[in-house]
């Protein structure tokens, strides 16, 4: 009775837990470097707006989330009608799939490797996935990409800045591409990570949505990074108003809850937090980078709260021996790239540990 579409599928390969590891290795502290959370945890303004909402969980919250809507919405001077809120924006992403392709007809366009939630709801929907190899470099083949657009694509997933390897397009370069897209073609800019781009303004294409209306861009933005509410699950589109509302009717109403909405709308409050963070990361993404080089790993460009880096040894070695010592980080085999690593960028006590431990495991302390 299982459709063999399901029975082929891959599940999602998720970063392993603290809890995981403590129990596997006998640990009693273990460092989570691995999911490109927030290490400093939760705002304290988000803890306290949540804490007070508690009690109404009982209530079934309203369909679209329409408070938080009009708060992103005054957050980024755009009208809520441009805003969809969904249960993080792996949902939107489902969404998307199911309002614009036609299983068994359409087409969608990702680069490998990407975030892989976009292929695998692509082919639970029954619609034929094209993969775009990225450049060696990890740049973006915008000319490959926008060849292998037919009339059956109905979809094209640029995630900037980029997951697993940090690189980030500028802004001009991304609005020329945008442009040449056919417009019954929907480009999808995934911007999980651009709070951690430096200047924002180089790289979203944000500001031009808000100038020229862009029609055919869908630009996706999550809670679960900076914000630090990963595991509140909320993330959100900005759309035109007639794609945003067909997300909206397709939506599962309940989606998102009570709580989650809360929290969102308080994150967007917190501005100390949120410039904390930034700071913290930005400033830490150039120690590690430093240090890594030092310690004869390759780590690549970053405009994101992690580093992808290529080790002198097996990179399956070093991820294993440095799970041993307490500290998850993400081997990229799911992602096809055996020989590379990613790491989020911790708190500055963590990346310490961090350091010393590689340090430690490639003979160099
Ligand atoms: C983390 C991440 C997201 C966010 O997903 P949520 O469902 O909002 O937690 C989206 N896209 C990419 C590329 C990511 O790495």
């Amino acid at each position: 009775m299982i459709r063999t579409t399901v029975k082929q599928f891959k599940p999602y390969s998720p970063g392993l837990s603290i809890a995981e590891i403590k129990n596997q290795y006998q640990l009693t502290s273990v460092i989570k470097m691995a999911s490109n959370e927030n290490p400093l945890g939760m705002s304290p303004l988000v803890i306290e707006a949540v804490s007070k909402k508690i009690a109404e969980a009982f209530r079934y919250p309203r369909p679209g989330s329409p408070k938080l809507r009009r708060a992103i919405a005054r957050h980024l001077q755009l009208s809520e009608e441009n805003i969809v809120v969904g249960n993080g924006s792996d949902e939107i992403i489902d969404l998307l799939i199911r309002c614009t392709a036609e299983p068994g007809k359409n087409n969608i366009l990702v680069f490998s490797p990407s975030f892989s939630i976009y292929r695998m709801q692509g082919l639970l929907h029954g619609v034929k996935i094209k993969d775009i190899p990225l450049n060696t470099d990890f740049s973006f083949p915008l000319n490959n990409l926008l060849a292998s657009i037919d009339e059956n694509t109905s979809l094209v997933f640029l995630t900037n800045p980029d997951n697993p390897s940090g690189f980030a397009l500028d802004r001009y370069t991304l609005l020329e591409f945008a442009k040449q897209i056919p417009k019954d073609t929907l480009l999808v800019i995934d911007e999980a990570y651009i709070d951690f781009a430096h200047p924002i303004e180089k790289y979203t294409l944000l500001d031009e949505f808000l100038k020229k209306g862009l029609k055919n861009v869908v630009i996706l933005r999550t809670f679960s990074k900076i914000y630090a509410l990963a595991g509140l699950r909320i993330g959100y589109a900005i759309a035109e108003k007639e794609i945003a509302s067909h997300l909206l009717r397709i939506k599962l109403p309940f989606s998102v809850n009570h709580l989650a909405e809360t929290a969102a709308a308080a994150a967007l409050q917190d501005t100390y937090f949120y410039q904390y963070t930034k700071s913290m990361v930005t400033n830490e993404r150039r120690r590690l980078q430093k240090e890594i080089t030092g310690l004869h790993c390759t780590p690549y460009p970053s405009q994101t709260n992690f580093i992808m880096f290529s080790t002198p040894l097996s990179a399956d070695h070093l991820f294993k021996e440095l799970l041993k010592k307490g500290i998850i980080i993400r081997s990229l085999k799911s992602y096809g790239l055996p020989n590379h690593l990613r790491v989020t960028i911790g708190t500055p006590e963590e990346n310490t540990t961090f350091l010393s431990t590689l340090a430690d495991i490639l003979n160099l302390a």
